[in-house]
């Protein structure tokens, strides 16, 4: 039983690409109610409920309050924007690394498309930050975008980060939204 239906997209693309595996560090950015996080409970294996794997670690950080997750760790009403934030973030994760950061931030949604892409754009450069700050190298990156005028300049500044980047376009995405999915391996850290 997920919390919301978009945990069917992060289902759907780690299907596919395969980028959450028992024993590693996540870090879910935006992660209210929790459903992308029930998804990396049970994919890293952070409740240990399989004996033969290693255990991961969750941590899910939002504005809002986030219902308590057997397995996960929350930061809530915390802005991701915040460098206090950032530091909270790393000192909450096993050695201040993660290997995978998850983002399905999104803003309040004004109305106006132009100033919403805005904001969603600022917040997807302080996930790369965070990317900076915590990544192991090798590490990927999966960030959620609404396709339009800022998404070249995204897109460039991830394959400075990471020597892979893809765009994906879940199928669970309802069809007439212009929301896209990046998504960023092997992290070069510098
Ligand atoms: N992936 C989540 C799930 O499956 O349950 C749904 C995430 S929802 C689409 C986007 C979230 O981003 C909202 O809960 C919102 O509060 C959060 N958000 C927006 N701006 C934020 C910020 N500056 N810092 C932290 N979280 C933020």
């Amino acid at each position: 039983n997920y919390r919301c239906r978009s945990a069917f997209k992060l289902l759907e693309i780690d299907e596919t690409h395969n980028i959450l595996r028992p024993g590693i560090s996540v870090i879910d950015c935006g992660a209210a109610p929790g459903a992308w996080s029930q998804v990396a409970v049970g994919r890293v294996n952070a409740t240990g409920y399989d004996l033969d794997a290693p255990v991961g670690f969750v941590l899910g950080v939002d504005l809002l309050h986030i219902p308590p997750l057997d397995g996960a760790v929350f930061l809530p009403h915390s802005d991701l924007q915040e460098l206090a934030v950032q530091a909270r973030i790393q000192e909450s994760l096993p050695a201040g690394e993660a290997q995978v950061i998850l983002s399905d931030v999104a803003p309040n949604a004004s109305g106006i498309r132009e100033l919403d892409q805005q904001r969603l754009a600022e917040l997807c450069f302080c996930v790369f930050e965070l990317a900076r700050r915590v990544l192991s190298p090798g590490g990927t990156l999966l960030c959620k975008f609404w396709d339009g005028t800022n998404s070249r300049l995204l897109h460039s500044r991830l394959t400075q980060l990471f020597r892979e980047v893809k765009t994906l376009k879940p199928a669970a995405s309802r069809k007439e939204s212009s929301e896209v999915y990046y998504l960023a391996k092997y992290y070069r850290k510098s």
